[in-house]
């Protein structure tokens, strides 16, 4: 074992600052998911019996929950199992309804795989995509959207928070743009939800993917929210079955989930305000307490336009492998929680402009609800030590690659 930073460790380790990979679910859901594992178990679409009818009102009231937190009718919530499920249903379900119309969708160079990987399917199926590339600030402009539609443009893709860098697109500005254009806009909002306001009438989205644990709900449930009135959204399954979910999204309701995702959204809508005030204090905290102690750190992507519990730090002259091997009593992320598995460095801070090196030696911190000052206070102290060791090493500047984890 090492020596302990200075300052008494009022924590208790590991430290859990990796909110953007996911969150804990909330004591207060999984108390309201615990019936439907129990004497409410029914199935939803069982019509004849009070079973079937106990559980489908559980389903309405957790579907008019999530359609409160961001200004939707309930009825154009259709639940899924998560954002990838979403994302996948919103692109190339609107993709193949709308081929007679066009074959161009414009989305971002820094989008989560979800979102890529769904148009890079669709590129081999012959449409074409734009990928727009972003500022150093990790933004992008609605004009630079605008340019980008052609008269074949169906569908933009952007999305609201990056799981990387945290920041917030202009998503009212594009969605005036798509609206004026007369193309649909669909929005992967899964870091948005229940951290910042989102309110889909007012941002002009037609598509909005949600995820349930990256809001403190449970994992393996999400929802896409899709517009309803006129032009009508056709969206082709991605699921074929019993028509569930008004056919967008066929197989038995994950009640437990549902009710949970809920549960979540309802205290997200009661409590936001205070707790993202508390948790920017503790990001401000965080992203002070290293700036002032260790040099050659930069902050990725914009922080004005940034959720308030991201901090995405370049450390010059650190291997990031070896950083987070020594920060191993702090849960925290290189590069995307999906792309950490290789050895690349993440597109997102690439697409910034950073360079190879400095893009390898980045650190993701996600703070949370369960955060304290008091664990802010210990992991500067325990960046700052670390990165002095490191850099003392005489391999420091080598950029020294191992296998990851
Ligand atoms: C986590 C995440 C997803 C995937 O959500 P799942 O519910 O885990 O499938 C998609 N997009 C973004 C931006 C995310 O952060």
């Amino acid at each position: 074992m090492e020596a302990a930073p200075k300052g008494k460790p009022q924590v208790r380790i590991p430290i859990y600052m990796d909110h953007h990979a996911t969150t804990p679910c909330d004591p207060r859901v999984v108390e309201a998911m615990l019936p439907y594992f129990g004497e409410t178990f029914g199935n939803p679409a069982s019509r004849n019996h009070v079973f079937g009818w106990r559980a489908e009102e559980a389903v309405e009231a957790a579907r008019a929950q999530v359609a409160a937190l961001i200004g939707a009718n309930p009825k154009e919530v259709v639940f899924t199992s998560g954002a990838t499920e979403s994302d996948n249903l919103m692109l190339k379900g609107a993709a193949a309804r709308l081929r007679e119309r066009g074959d161009h969708l414009v989305t971002v160079a820094t989008e989560h795989p979800a979102v890529l990987d769904s148009v890079s399917a669709l590129e081999g199926k012959g449409f074409r995509v734009t990928r727009l590339p972003v500022g150093k600030d990790g933004l992008i402009d609605a004009a630079d959207v605008a340019r980008a539609i052609e008269p074949a443009t169906i569908l933009v893709s952007v999305m609201w928070a990056n799981n990387e860098i945290g920041v917030l697109q202009p998503i009212e500005a594009i969605g005036r743009v798509c609206k004026e254009r007369g193309v649909l806009f669909a929005v992967d909002g899964a870091q948005a939800l229940a951290k910042v306001p989102v309110d889909v009438r007012r941002a002009g989205v037609d598509l909005l993917a949600l995820s349930a644990h990256k809001a403190y709900g449970p994992k393996g449930t999400g929802a896409l929210y899709v517009r309803s009135g006129s032009p009508r959204i056709r969206l082709e399954p991605q699921m074929d079955g019993g028509g569930h979910e008004r056919g967008f999204r066929s197989g038995t309701l994950a009640v437990p989930g549902i009710v949970g995702f809920g549960a979540a959204c309802e205290i997200a809508r009661s409590e936001m305000a205070e707790e993202s005030a508390r948790i920017l204090g503790l990001r401000e905290r965080l992203r002070q307490g290293i700036l002032s102690r260790v040099e050659g750190v930069q902050v990725n992507g914009s922080l004005s336009e940034r959720l308030p519990g991201n901090l995405n730090l370049s450390f010059e002259c650190v291997d990031g492998e070896a950083l987070l091997m020594a920060l191993r009593d702090v849960a925290v992320s290189s590069g995307s929680a999906c792309a950490s598995a290789s050895p690349e460095p993440s597109h997102v801070i690439l697409a910034l402009g950073v360079g190879r090196d400095l893009a390898h030696a980045s650190l993701r911190f996600g703070l949370g609800r369960g955060n304290t000052e008091a664990e802010v206070d210990y992991v500067v102290n325990l960046v700052e030590e670390k990165v002095r060791q490191l850099r003392a090493l005489p391999s420091a500047t080598q950029g020294v690659r191992r296998a990851v984890q």
